[in-house]
């Protein structure tokens, strides 16, 4: 089988991130239900707020047991989650993973590790409030099935660095990295958390290409084409209608 064109790029370009940064050790968590909890909790928020949320479930008792999360009011499960923010949707999105949960699983998240992978991305995608982004994090975190999360930080960075569209499709991107790289759980896993961390560093909204570890190596032509001292002037990619807003994390934050 021929070698994907972007196989030896996507290997440097994970090679300078682990050089740079050093291991993640993602996503932090006891179990896979608090990891599952943890990125519906991230949804478009920072990851102290998530952290904080489940800080205020572990401190309840109830953050490693669906039986008592599914037995909290949902007021009571409002104010645990308050910190993540929207934290009426998130309750609601929580309580309908946990039902999930129950009804399919015996609300056991260790379960989750037995079913075929496919078959459980297409589920979760089911529940009401969870979308591809994730539907794959809880997959590839909480189940270790090989799913490359795709997020804000993911397709800036490729889309600056020139490996794909700037309006590539969350499928499209997710399929790059399926066809150029090898289906392991443990690549996925780290290599995601190298580019969230940094996104988070480095290539933020407004990057700090001045100093970014990438720059030079990869001859970043978004960076070459921008003034550091005018963010304002940076190159503005045009981008396409979001195709859906939920069930996205909206990557303004990840475990650190
Ligand atoms: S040089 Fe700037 S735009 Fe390019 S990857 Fe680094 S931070 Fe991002």
């Amino acid at each position: 089988m021929p070698t994907h064109p972007l196989r030896p790029v996507l290997r440097k370009l994970y090679r300078r991130l682990h050089v740079v940064q050093g291991p993640s050790g993602w996503w932090p968590g006891e179990s896979g239900l608090e990891i599952a909890l943890g990125a519906i909790l991230v949804q478009h928020a920072p990851w102290a707020g998530a952290a904080r949320a489940l800080d205020h479930l572990r401190a309840a008792g109830v953050l490693h047991d669906t039986h008592a999360l599914r037995a909290l009011s949902p007021a009571q499960l409002e104010a645990h989650v308050r910190p993540a923010g929207t934290f009426r949707v998130k309750a609601r999105r929580v309580r309908a993973f946990l039902d999930w949960l129950h009804r399919e699983h015996a609300g056991d998240a260790t379960r989750l590790r037995d079913v075929p992978g496919d078959e459980l991305r297409a589920a979760l995608l089911r529940v009401p409030g969870i979308g591809p982004e994730t539907a794959d994090a809880i997959a590839l975190y909480a189940a270790g099935h090989p799913f490359f999360v795709i997020d804000a930080s993911t397709r800036r960075l490729l889309a600056r660095l020139g490996l794909a569209a700037p309006d590539a499709t969350y499928e499209e991107l997710q399929a790059l990295f399926h066809a150029a790289l090898p289906r392991e759980a443990p690549l996925f896993n780290e290599y995601h958390a190298q580019i969230v961390r940094h996104g988070q560093e480095w290539c933020r909204a407004r990057p700090r290409c001045e100093t970014c570890p990438l720059r030079k190596e990869f001859g970043c032509t978004f960076a070459l084409t921008s003034s550091p001292s005018s963010p304002s002037a940076l190159p503005r990619p045009a981008r396409r209608p979001r195709r859906r807003t939920s069930g996205s994390t909206g990557a303004t934050g990840r475990p650190r």
